[in-house]
């Protein structure tokens, strides 16, 4: 960590009260505040309207931590992954999905993860540190730019679906949802954005309760509480009964339609016994489905179910009058599909 603190950790209050204690004019806060925030500047010699001696006293005591590009890899299908690194040299990823006249952003909230779900390559990776806000915000904000620049369209989505589990980084990931949401800062439409967890029960109760108005997605993969602390440790101590009380909790509070994401694995939870177990859990309280092809990762001895496992898969759910959505894996060739984030960089 940097001995100077982070100036995007201020608000404007904090940063007019620094500058009045120091012998400058207050105004200066929202010139400064517009560059960091609005116009991304990544040093504060790139403030151009405020006087020489602010900027140099703005380097003495603070540090902008802005998030640096590394490296860009761009797949047959049009998915760009990310390599980011951080202030200290951290390294983590983010992608960019182009579908249509959707474009999605999916960025990382830690470096490496502590939950070690047996079919992520994240989950192979020591959790290092939590992101700060501002660098989830500056992930947004730098594949914004690829993808106006790569495919002349705005990002239309926002998934906390990268590295880390974003509700064990609770504080941060709430307060970067307030920055991108915030028109002062960026001003996204809070609809657009979907938190992505595990299932930290007691931290989805909290969720709940903050009316953020955000998507939330629950990483499910199995609904037999045997068969997902398997692949989900996590399971042991957040388990399915205590999954289901919060998910309920979410839609009561919120009246948001979860969606839950289930990675079709072969020889793991992809046959008729284990559809059947997801539409008792689904049916507990009003729910969409994501049905992800699994992407082999080079850590783990998993397969991807074949296509007629997954449709047959589909058609019980859909049997049962659960919205059920096959997701295509994207960005494979680039180890960028979900799950494959292991901050490569070969
Ligand atoms: S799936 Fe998410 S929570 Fe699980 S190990 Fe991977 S990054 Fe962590």
């Amino acid at each position: 960590m940097p001995t100077k603190p982070f100036i995007r950790n201020s608000s404007l209050a904090d940063i007019q009260s620094w500058l009045v204690e120091n012998g400058f004019q207050k105004f200066r806060a929202q010139q400064i505040f517009e560059k960091i925030w609005k116009q991304g500047v990544q040093t504060f010699n790139q403030i151009n309207n405020i006087p020489i001696a602010l900027r140099e006293a703005l380097n003495v005591h603070f540090s902008i931590g802005a998030v640096q590009e590394k490296m860009r890899q761009v797949s047959t299908d049009g998915t760009i992954k990310v390599i980011f690194e951080l202030h200290d040299g951290k390294i983590v990823e983010g992608v960019l999905i182009p579908a249509g006249t959707r474009m999605t952003a999916c960025v990382s909230s830690q470096v490496g993860c502590s939950l070690d779900c047996k079919f992520c390559a994240t989950g192979y990776l020591p959790r290092e540190r939590n992101l700060e806000s501002f660098e989830i915000f500056d992930q947004v904000k730098l594949i914004h730019q690829i993808a106006l620049e790569k495919y002349d369209q705005k990002l239309s989505n926002i998934v906390y679906m990268g590295m880390g589990e974003p509700l064990l980084n609770y504080k941060n990931v709430v307060n970067s949802v307030k920055q991108l949401t915030d028109e002062h800062k960026w001003g996204l439409s809070p609809k657009r954005i979907t938190l992505s967890t595990s299932g930290i029960t007691k931290m989805i109760k909290k969720l709940a309760d903050e009316d953020l108005n955000v998507n939330l997605a629950l990483s499910l993969h199995a609904a037999n509480d045997e068969k997902r602390s398997a692949i989900m440790p996590i399971n042991d101590s957040n388990n399915l009964t205590d999954l289901s009380a919060a998910m309920q909790y979410w839609v009561g509070k919120t009246g948001i339609r979860p969606t839950l994401e289930y990675c079709v694995i072969a020889d793991t939870n992809a046959e008729e016994e284990e559809a059947i177990e997801l539409v008792k859990f689904a049916k507990q309280f009003p729910c969409k489905i994501n049905l992800i092809e699994y992407n082999p990762i080079s850590f783990a001895d998993f397969d991807k179910a074949n296509v007629e496992k997954i449709e047959n898969f589909a058609a019980i759910l859909q049997r049962h009058n659960l919205i059920v959505n096959v997701r295509r894996s994207r960005g494979k060739d680039i180890d960028a599909a979900c799950g494959q984030l292991a901050g490569k960089q070969d």
